[in-house]
């Protein structure tokens, strides 16, 4: 049975198609399928919601950083730093009258340093131009740094109750398979589609808990591999289940395979025993956070060869490079690396940025402080327990 036939109409499957825009009759029999839905989650969803320290939160601040932590991110590395943050930084105010490096200390380890940043600019933003409130509209909250769409769904509906959706990949997934969604899943038109078959399955009284309960059934029950559906309230309502193709949604584009670069890092001993160490430029990848200077392996170059290199594009100075301090391997989202990290001595050159925002003469102790990326922190764990 194709989908149109189970849910009674004959459109192609677009939103734009869908026949209750002109058919009242079939639009009532798609409005009673959705209440379905509804009821039958928002069951589930009273008895089996997951337990997370920031459910129930009705203050928009812990809502919106709650939702910023989980992106791209799993429940259980989020619970402990959410508490950290919130004891840290525990209003906006705070938040924005913070320094940079005590932010993205916070965040260390967290990993996509961007959402920090961000998180701290439209903090400032907010004291400015919102007398320190977090907007209750969309366009306000859009308007700030690192609020999309989902962000913005997830904060007005759980922490204002207006019914707007929030779709992440979880409830991406749900949606595709419970409606059998044929696009690839990372095209803006099937996000369209996805984001208006949510909109229109919000019910009036419980934006939030709807939009939870969504991610997690996505989260629990409808997963990526192994969906439970015995597990699931809606099987009944499932067009992959009812197909027996739980495994065709989402459908995805070809992945093409990640480039490796091989990288190198410099650990570079000076005077007093004292590491230099830069801090990466604000923008781009890891931006902000300090580094052992290095670069990318230079083309027909060895790695000593490249790393004197790139200290030297990055600082300005001059270094021998002596003995290796560890091999670091690390998957970033579009690329993974081999990290070579190396002992260098100190020759000459007053170290300048050049290629990077600040740099520092520092005892290893006192690296502990700094915010590092992970691959760099595992060269500190390295050159302390030596
Ligand atoms: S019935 Fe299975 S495939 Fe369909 S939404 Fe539930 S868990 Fe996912």
């Amino acid at each position: 049975m194709d989908r149109a036939a189970l849910w009674g109409w004959k459109g192609r499957g677009r939103t734009r198609h869908l026949p209750y825009r002109r058919k009242p009759g079939i639009m009532n029999r798609m409005n009673e399928r959705w209440s379905q839905i509804r009821r039958r989650l928002m069951d589930w969803y009273d008895h089996r919601q997951r337990e997370m320290p920031w459910r129930g939160e009705g203050d928009p601040y812990a809502v919106w950083v709650a939702e910023v932590m989980l992106q791209q991110t799993r429940v259980e590395t989020v619970r402990p730093y959410y508490r950290r943050w919130m004891e840290r930084f525990p209003t906006v105010t705070g938040l924005a009258a913070a320094t940079m490096d005590d932010v993205l200390k916070a965040w260390e380890g967290l990993g996509y340093y961007a959402r920090a940043r961000n998180l701290h600019r439209a903090a400032q933003r907010i004291v400015r131009d919102h007398q320190g409130l977090v907007p209750n509209n969309w366009d306000d909250l859009r308007a700030l740094p690192g609020i999309g769409d989902y962000t913005a769904g997830a904060v007005l509906s759980i922490a204002f109750g207006k019914p707007f959706p929030a779709v992440d990949g979880n409830v991406r997934r749900v949606l595709a398979r419970l409606f059998a969604v044929e696009s690839p899943i990372g095209k803006p038109a099937a996000q369209r589609e996805m984001r208006n078959l949510a909109a229109h399955m919000i019910p009036p009284g419980r934006p939030g808990d709807f939009n939870q309960a969504l991610m997690d059934l996505g989260a629990e029950v409808c997963l990526p591999r192994t969906p439970d559906c015995d597990s699931c309230p809606l099987t009944g309502d499932c067009l992959a289940f009812r197909q027996g193709r739980q495994a065709d949604f989402p459908v995805h584009t070809m992945r093409r395979e990640l480039p490796h670069y091989d990288m190198t890092a410099g650990v570079i001993w000076g005077p007093q025993r004292k590491v230099l160490m830069a801090r990466r430029p604000w923008q781009g990848l890891l931006g902000g956070l300090w580094a052992f200077p290095g670069g990318k392996q230079i083309l027909d170059e060895s790695l000593e060869s490249s790393l004197c290199q790139e200290i030297h594009a990055t600082l300005g100075v001059r270094v021998a490079v002596e003995a290796p301090v560890a091999t670091i391997k690390h998957a970033y989202t579009h690329f993974r690396i081999t990290l070579h990290a190396f002992h260098c001595r100190y020759l000459r050159g007053k170290p300048q940025t050049i290629g990077c925002a600040e740099w520092k003469w520092m005892l290893p102790e006192e690296i502990q402080k700094l915010a590092l990326p992970r691959t760099d922190q595992k060269i500190l764990n390295a050159i302390l327990g030596e």
